[in-house]
């Protein structure tokens, strides 16, 4: 009961002559700066380990404290982060180019490995996304042509697409060069980017060579006769 009641008045003591006390050890370090100064310099290595121990001990509390912090304070952050790279756009894309350049090797190397370590991966999914593209391409083709909501043959109506292709309906020798070099599926990949130009339909394999050899595919030549 004494000890609480002095604590209570000191307490309330020391609440009261906050402001004086202040006063005091702002005066006293000003008096004292370069005594300070001196002790902390000598003392510089040890202080240095003894933060570098205190934060090792309290290393996995500071990561949840951190945690916990970007957590609440998230679209905050956000925010703040979005307006420095924009304030500082030039400078970030200065940094990140010297980084990639003095890093170039390294770079490459962890690719490379990273490559190697996912090829199957990678392949499966450049092989998906290659069908979903010619999926587009075609059905988009046939539908201008064909008027068929799925791939489809311009020339039978065949239309099982693993035996379809993309036709150049003027033939292929009005091509530039650059165009002639386009594989299947790097010319699915460019009609689309290119917002699908005219001079294109699908065809099956068949009626495509056949076409190929004789300017009209026999298809169409029994089409002619009949009309
Ligand atoms: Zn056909
Ligand atoms: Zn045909």
């Amino acid at each position: 009961m004494y000890y609480k009641k002095n604590k209570d008045k000191a307490k309330a003591y020391r609440e009261a002559n906050k402001d004086k006390k202040k006063a005091y050890d702002k005066a006293y370090q000003e008096a004292n700066k370069d005594n300070i100064k001196a002790y902390r310099e000598a003392n510089k290595d040890e202080r240095k380990a003894y933060d570098k121990a205190y934060r090792e001990a309290n290393k996995d509390e500071r990561k949840a404290y951190d945690k916990a912090y970007r957590e609440a304070n998230k679209d905050e952050l956000k925010v703040k982060q979005k307006a420095y790279r924009e304030a500082n756009k030039d400078e970030i894309k200065a940094r990140q180019k010297a980084y990639r350049e003095a890093n170039k090797d390294e770079i490459k190397a962890r690719l490379k490995a990273y490559q190697e370590a996912n090829k199957d991966e990678i392949k499966a999914r450049l092989k998906a996304y290659n069908e979903a593209n010619k999926i587009d391409v075609f059905s988009h083709y046939s539908k201008k042509i064909s008027n068929s909501d799925i791939p489809i043959c311009a020339c039978c109506g065949y239309n099982d697409i693993r035996f379809l292709t993309l036709d150049h309906i003027h033939g292929r020798k009005h091509l530039s060069q650059k165009e002639k070099k386009i594989g299947a599926i790097s010319l699915w990949k460019y009609v689309k980017s290119h917002g699908y130009p005219d001079g294109y339909q699908v065809m099956c394999y068949n009626c495509n060579i056949a076409k190929g050899r004789g300017r009209y595919c026999p298809h169409q030549l029994d089409r002619m006769k009949s009309n």
